[in-house]
């Protein structure tokens, strides 16, 4: 007769992704090498390599990311790891433009 609802009071309710969700990733500067094999495989182009206290690390652009990883695949240092953060939806696209300054979430905002 009374079904469980078919929908979550998600934001009152947290959230939980399903396993192997595809978040934000994020972007630990303190492994990082320079060496630009992210931003050369990125397929969105969302990734620019930019100075930082004379060497180049990568800017992500989250607006172009599709989440699909190749980033994180391409590092050599695994200095950008997955993540199930999910909470980009904006309505300031500056906040999608994540620097890289240290370890960080959506630093952007
Ligand atoms: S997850 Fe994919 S689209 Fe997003 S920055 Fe990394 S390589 Fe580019
Ligand atoms: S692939 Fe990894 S080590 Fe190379 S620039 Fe990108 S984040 Fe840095």
């Amino acid at each position: 007769m009374i079904s469980k609802p078919a929908t979550g009071k998600y934001p009152f309710v947290k959230c939980v992704p399903a396993e192997g969700f595809r978040g934000q990733q994020v972007f630990d500067i303190g492994l990082c090498v320079s060496c630009g094999l992210c931003s050369r495989d990125c397929p969105a182009k969302a990734i620019e390599m930019v100075e930082v206290n004379g060497k180049k690390r990568p800017l992500f652009y989250l607006d172009r990311c599709i989440f699909c990883y190749q980033c994180a695949e391409s590092c050599p240092r695994n200095a950008i790891k997955a993540t199930d953060i999910f909470e980009l939806a904006t309505t300031d696209k500056s906040s999608l433009v994540v620097k890289p300054t240290t370890t960080q979430k959506n630093s952007g905002a």
